[in-house]
This record gives structure tokens, C-alpha cells and sequence, in this order.
């Protein structure tokens, strides 16, 4: 199933996911803004766009402009390969636009569009059909959290998604854990707790796919991440980098989190 064009590596990520903002004029200035930014402060580490759909075209224009500057991801993809499902965006369609990354199982797709794991791993499939990186998302309830059952959560959500490929096909995956009482709420994990799951993410794999496949693993943090707190989270040995939201709507603050390793 694996379709092997590229093949990724423990990499330093910082990635914005716009989510359902900015018209067209907006997206457009917003994405030269990063770019301009990112050409003075070139940063050490890989940075993702993830524009709405309508946009990754603009978005990809941009970044073949300034090759290596940027890469491009979309937010979302359908769990089916093509056909009559109105509305829907295959990832044999993001492939053909040279897309390298999709993020799947947002906690808000999860909330809001009610994708349970098994949705999320037919959806993992279609991107590593097609060449894509998946950059899954996982992350607890603050109820989780507070009962304790945060590392539980966490394990299932990826066991049921993930567990299924081979070591192969999950080399290609990249794992953003995100705390969902974290996300857009101004409350970041503190470094303490993002490293403790990070680490226990990486045992996981590591158990099941070997300890190579779990060092090779991107892990990214997402979760109310912002230009003054990102240096301390991705000094952490197991952090890689982070998913960011609201401050990737900014392309001053989103270059400085870039810039924070
Ligand atoms: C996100 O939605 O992936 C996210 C991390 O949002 P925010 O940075 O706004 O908390």
C-alpha cells in the first residue's frame, strides 16, 4: 500500500494550521508575510502551512517560489479514494498538487465531525497510498486528564488508528499530541507535562515497532503554543517541534516560534 516517494526522518517541524480563517486577500498576504519572514529568520527546523483547501494552491504557488522555505499540508482528507461523496477532497487530489503533509483527527474533526478512530485510520491509509505524511493528532479531554486516564487515552487513540501498519508504512507518520483543554484556550501543558506524554508516545511505539522507529518518530506539541512559550517546550528531549494554531495567523509570531529551537 505504501507508496515509498519520500521517506521522513526525526525532523525539527514547526507547523500552522490555519483551521477555517482568512478570505482569499487575507490567506494571500498572511502567506507572503511568513515567507518574507521566514527568508530574513530562516529557522532551523522544517515549517508546514496548512491553509483551508481553497487555498492550497496559492499556498503551494508560494512555496515553489522559495523552495525550501516552506512546505505545504492540508487540514483534512476523505477516507475514500474518489467518487460521489460531494464535498469531500481525496488524497490522490492532494498528491497531484505535490502536497507532503495532511494532518488527521484534529481534536475539533473529532468533536465537531465526530471521526472516530477507525474513520482516522481508513484516512491514514489514503495518505500513505499517495505519498502523504499524516501528522495524526491525539490529545485528552480535560476530564481524562483530571481522572487520570490521560495516558490511556492517548495509548487508544493511536493503538486504533496506528497500530495496524507495518513499521514501514508508520515510519512515514508524524504524531502531534495535542491536550485538547489546550487547544485555543490559552492553557499550554507545562514542559513537564508535555515531555512525560511525548516520551510515553515514543514507548509505545517503541514497543510495538522497535526502538529505532520510535527514535526516528516526529513528535509535535500543540496546544495554546505561542512565541513565548515554545523555546521552553521544544528544549524537551522528546518534543520536536509543535502544531500551531491561533499563532499561525500571525506571521511575525508564527517565524518566531519557528525560530525557538
Ligand atoms: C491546534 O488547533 O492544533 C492548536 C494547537 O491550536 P492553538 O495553538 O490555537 O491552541
Amino acid at each position: 500500500m505504501l507508496n515509498h516517494k519520500h521517506k521522513k526522518m526525526r525532523k525539527n517541524i514547526v507547523a500552522g494550521n490555519w483551521k477555517m480563517n482568512a478570505t482569499f486577500q487575507e490567506a494571500e498576504e498572511l502567506i507572503a508575510d511568513i515567507v518574507e519572514s521566514l527568508e530574513k529568520n530562516t529557522p532551523g527546523c522544517e515549517v508546514i502551512v496548512c491553509p483551508p483547501a481553497v487555498y492550497l494552491e496559492l499556498a503551494s504557488d508560494y512555496a515553489n517560489d522559495y523552495e525550501n522555505v516552506l512546505s505545504i499540508g492540508a487540514q483534512n482528507v476523505s477516507e475514500y479514494e474518489k467518487g460521489a461523496y460531494t464535498g469531500e477532497i481525496a488524497a490522490s487530489m492532494l498528491a497531484s498538487m505535490s502536497m507532503e503533509y495532511c494532518i488527521v483527527g484534529h481534536s475539533e474533526r473529532r468533536k465537531y465531525f465526530g471521526e472516530t478512530n477507525q474513520q482516522l485510520a481508513l484516512k491514514v491509509e489514503r495518505l500513505l497510498e499517495n505519498a502523504i505524511h499524516p501528522i495524526f493528532c491525539c490529545g485528552e479531554q480535560l476530564e481524562e486528564r483530571e481522572a487520570g486516564n490521560h495516558f490511556k487515552v492517548v495509548e487508544t487513540q493511536i493503538k486504533e488508528a496506528l497500530f495496524h501498519f507495518s513499521n514501514d508504512e508508520f515510519s512515514n507518520l508524524l504524531i502531534a499530541y495535542e491536550p485538547v483543554w489546550a487547544i485555543g484556550t490559552g492553557k499550554t501543558a507545562t514542559t513537564d507535562q508535555a515531555q512525560e506524554m511525548h516520551a510515553y508516545i515514543r514507548t509505545l511505539i517503541a514497543e510495538k515497532f522497535g526502538k529505532e522507529t520510535a527514535e526516528d518518530t516526529t513528535i509535535l506539541y500543540g496546544g495554546s503554543c505561542n512565541a513565548a512559550n515554545a523555546k521552553e517546550l521544544f528544549a524537551n528531549k522528546d518534543v520536536d517541534g509543535g502544531l500551531i494554531g491561533g499563532a499561525s495567523l500571525k506571521a511575525n509570531d508564527f517565524v518566531a516560534i519557528a525560530n525557538s529551537f
